[in-house]
């Protein structure tokens, strides 16, 4: 059969994504811009099952004036349906018959189904009954209407598409309320009524959360009938990863309202991160212990077969997510994600009578599953003096009574004092594969948590050592969790090594010459550790680069090739954002995103020449160390430079800034080393313009000023506009950084510049000066000869100390060291108290692309 070659993907939306009309419309084009064949299984729209519960309580509960009441919520829920249906359907694109005669035939399904609640409501009202089963019947309408729009809201948007009701294809067992799947019922049922759709080129819509169930209950009804039963709260989850396992899917995917799986719940840890990939079993254990963002069950019928499940941005459609499947990534990292669930009840059975007494925990546990309550964490302490485990804080009060029953004798002779109930109470787990294999981490936890003055109530630990949960009491949850997510630095590195993470994620802000420079040494020195060769570099990954337009982001680090290819599309005139893997963003946004991502000891090199201190200050904040070669965020006013220089420090991090000044060549090195070995620097002078070097050699050669800057230009020494060069911006900017460096405390306008742009020039656009450019040659070649006919040269020349920097055009003879510097050559000569007659001068060439990005490299080695 043809469909089983066809790649299928399952895509489920969350309730949470599918708050309105225009929602369901953006899923539409997420759905229709995939490649494989989708298969689409949709949640109620956020809140409606609450609603839907919500009436079916109160009907039952039948107060005064009740009815009138119903009717109002049921006309309002209505409004609600209509509203989405008629957004979903119609859209911006405007009406056309088809599109009503689609429109028609969803409000005809939605009155249908509001009226058969509103007559359910009537009936329970009179019966003042609710069983789960009725209680599931009436819930079921939320997914199955949300289906039908999403089927006709692809249907009217050009995508064939059928509603298959999930009654057809998912087989339950078990309490309604809460049933689980029949795996080989739904595998076999699943294909059959699926894939022919698939085949014929349809997308099938799936309501989530609900399945059929056998009736044998003793409230009647024949073995051969069957009922809507659903699979517990969230279930639409699980409905996606049965599908994707019935059809062979290559992936499921889950689109929710979060960037993706964090390690923590947000709303309870506002620094939670994404973890770019999970192991099943981890995520499994979160899910089981609480974490909302995955049904406990969802990932059972993946076991074992290769189906990735990915939990995605609803709001960021290209954004990577989390990929949660049976590879071990991030195995350094023992700790991945907390989780918590909250409503908790702690059992004890205790007593001195019961050491040794076999069966004791086994009758526990057997009374309690009769008792249809599930228990969530067990402890038991080695004398065996009692038991104490958690359960659902609704069934506390039920489970003492069931157990004070089942031990009744036992408690009449005093072998069992009784059974205590705890309440108001909240289990965290601490999850992570790697966590076996490293010791202290219990240790950690709990200091954690004894630093935040938190009392653990109990503790568990199971034998695979892949969780540690403890027990405090609900008001403590919250807290428990920051201080424990803290504790492993789960918002730095996204799993909190034990040791230092092997390596260092690097994010590149501007990807102009110099930017492409670093990341080609970076992605051939990655490939070269690949072949076990291991030096410094190989410690650093590229994982993102961002420009103006938007940027390109890879947690496993950009390749070689990627780079190459990025580069060449650079090179050609396109932006990041239109490159291959390119997505559009403000640089801001850009850096908020990688932010929220688990990346390794990030750091931030900004290669910009703008004016990035608002990104800078916020790299910093999202715990990224910072390499600048952009000067401006240390040149600017005074007021923001400490600021900035304040809050890395306040945060620990650091920030280097060798390229900022010279390129490559060890200035601030130097100034370290002098003032670490005890020296004071009084005086710092130089040429610290490649540029104007490079310039100024030529026209001292005879080369016209107009050749001579074109020159400096196509071989990317210059800024973006020559004319921050040749006005002295630039090196002011250098001088006053150096200038800080000694305590200068002015703003930059007390740095005294001698602009070389003749005052014609200045105010005009970038284009219009360099097509004006020769109109300068005279003048420079006549100021040349001048210097020669003196037998000396013209420099650029710096001087700096704490009270007085000034930068202009000197006329240097054959006895200073400026005389014979050549080309692009930098030269800075430190007089200190020790070199004050002979000052310590170091030289090499000040500008160009790779020595600039040798610079960036050798600040970004010092970090690792
Ligand atoms: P859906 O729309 O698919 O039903 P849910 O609302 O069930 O999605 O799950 C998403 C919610 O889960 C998020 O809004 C988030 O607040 C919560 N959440 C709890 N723990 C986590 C976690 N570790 N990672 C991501 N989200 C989490
Ligand atoms: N609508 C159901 C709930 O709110 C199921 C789901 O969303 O997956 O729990
Ligand atoms: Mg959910």
């Amino acid at each position: 059969m043809s469909a089983k070659k066809t790649v299928v993907e399952v895509h489920k939306f969350g309730g949470a994504s599918l708050g309105d009309g225009a929602a369901f419309r953006h899923a539409v084009t997420i759905v229709q811009g995939r490649s494989a064949a989708p298969v689409v299984v949709v949640s109620a729209p956020a809140g409606i099952t609450d609603v839907l519960l919500g009436l079916a309580t109160r009907a039952v509960a039948g107060e005064k004036g009740s009815r009138e009441a119903l009717e109002r919520d049921v006309a309002e829920l209505r409004k609600r349906y209509h509203t989405i249906a008629r957004v979903a359907v119609g859209g911006p694109a405007g009406k056309t018959a088809q599109r009503d005669k689609i429109g028609q035939g969803v409000t005809a399904e939605i009155d249908r189904s509001l009226d058969e609640l509103a007559s359910l409501l009537a009936s329970l009202a009179a019966l003042k009954e609710l069983t789960p089963r009725t209680r599931d019947f009436v819930v079921s309408r939320g997914e199955r209407l949300s289906a039908q729009m999403f089927a006709a809201a692809l249907a009217a948007a050009g995508t064939a598409s059928a509603y298959v009701d999930a009654t057809e294809i998912v087989f339950t067992e078990g309490p309604f309320g809460g049933a689980s799947p029949n795996l080989a019922l739904t595998d076999l049922a699943a294909r059959k009524r699926l894939q022919p759709l698939i085949a014929a080129g349809k997308v099938p819509v799936v309501p989530g959360f609900i399945g059929s169930a056998k009736i044998d209950d003793d409230t009647g009804g024949s073995l051969e009938e069957r009922a809507v039963a659903t699979l517990g709260r969230g279930g639409s989850d699980l409905t996606a990863t049965l599908l994707g396992r019935a059809l062979g899917a290559s992936e499921v995917s889950l689109w929710k309202d979060v960037p993706g799986l964090l390690t923590a719940d947000p709303r309870v840890v506002p620094d939670a991160r994404v973890i770019p990939q999970l192991h099943l079993r981890e995520a499994a254990e979160l899910a089981y212990y609480g974490a909302k963002v995955l049904h406990p069950r969802a990932l059972i019928p993946v076991a074992g077969r290769p189906l990735p499940v990915f939990v995605r941005p609803f709001g960021d459609p290209s954004g990577p997510g989390t990929e949660i499947s049976a590879r071990r990534t991030l195995d350094k990292y023992p700790v991945k994600a907390l989780s918590a669930a909250g409503g908790q009840a702690l059992i004890t059975v205790g007593g001195n009578g019961m050491l040794g007494v076999p069966g004791i925990a086994a009758r526990t546990f057997e009374a309690l599953h009769r008792e249809g309550i599930s228990v969530s964490l067990i402890s038991q302490s080695s004398s065996e003096q009692s038991i104490c485990f958690a359960v659902p804080g609704g069934a506390g009060k039920r489970a003492r009574a069931r157990l004070l029953e089942e031990f009744h004798d036992e408690i009449g002779r005093k072998d069992i004092d009784g059974i205590g109930v705890q309440d108001g109470l909240a289990t965290v787990a601490v999850v992570g594969l790697g966590m076996a294999g490293h010791r202290g981490i219990a240790a950690r936890v709990f200091a954690a948590l004894a630093d935040g003055g938190i009392n653990i109530v109990a503790i568990a630990q199971g034998s695979s050592e892949l969780n540690i949960s403890f027990v405090v009491a609900a008001t403590d949850a919250a807290p428990a969790q920051r201080a424990v997510h803290a504790a492993f630095q789960l918002a730095k590195i996204g799993g909190g090594a034990a040791t230092r993470a092997a390596h260092r994620d690097v994010v590149l802000l501007g990807f102009g010459q110099i930017g492409r420079a670093l990341a080609g040494i970076m992605a051939k020195e990655s490939k070269k550790s690949l072949g076990g060769k291991r030096n410094g570099a190989s410690k650093l990954r590229l994982a993102a680069a961002i420009d103006t337009t938007g940027f390109v982001f890879d947690p496993g680090g950009l390749t070689a090739r990627t780079v190459g290819e990025l580069a060449d599309a650079k090179q050609s005139g396109r932006s990041l954002a239109q490159a291959r893997g390119g997505r559009p963003a403000t640089p801001a946004d850009a850096l908020t995103l990688l932010s929220q991502h688990a990346l390794a000891n990030p750091i931030l090199v900004d290669l910009t020449a703008a004016d990035t201190t608002p990104l800078v200050l916020a790299a910093v904040d999202a715990g990224m160390d910072v390499v600048l070669a952009n000067k401006r965020p240390l040149a600017g006013p005074r007021r923001q430079s400490s600021e900035l220089w304040e809050k890395v420090a306040a945060a620990n991090q650091r920030m280097l800034t060798e390229a900022t000044v010279g390129a490559g060549l060890p200035i601030f090195d130097s100034y370290r080393k002098l003032v670490e070995s005890g020296d004071r620097v009084l005086k710092i002078e130089g040429c610290l313009s490649g540029t104007l070097g490079f310039v100024l050699t030529e026209v001292e050669r005879g080369r016209s000023f107009s050749q001579a800057l074109r020159g400096a230009m196509d071989k990317g020494y210059t800024e973006p506009d020559p004319r921050d060069d040749l006005s002295g911006a630039d090196v002011g900017r250098k001088a006053l950084i150096l200038g800080r460096l000694l305590g200068f405390a002015g703003e930059p306008d007390d740095v005294a510049v001698e602009s070389l742009v003749p005052a014609a020039l200045r105010g005009i656009a970038r284009d219009a000066f360099l097509g004006r450019l020769a109109e300068m040659d005279a003048d420079w070649a006549k100021r040349a000869t001048a210097a020669k006919t003196k037998g000396a040269t013209l420099r650029y020349v710096a001087s700096v100390s704490k009270d007085k920097i000034s930068v202009g055009l000197e006329t240097v003879s054959r006895q200073s060291p400026f005389f014979g510097l050549k080309g692009t050559d930098n030269q800075v000569a430190f007089t200190t108290v020790r070199y004050r007659k002979n000052p310590l001068v170091i030289t090499g060439p000040g500008a160009g692309p790779a020595v600039t990005a040798a610079g960036v490299l050798n600040d970004l080695l010092r970090l690792t």
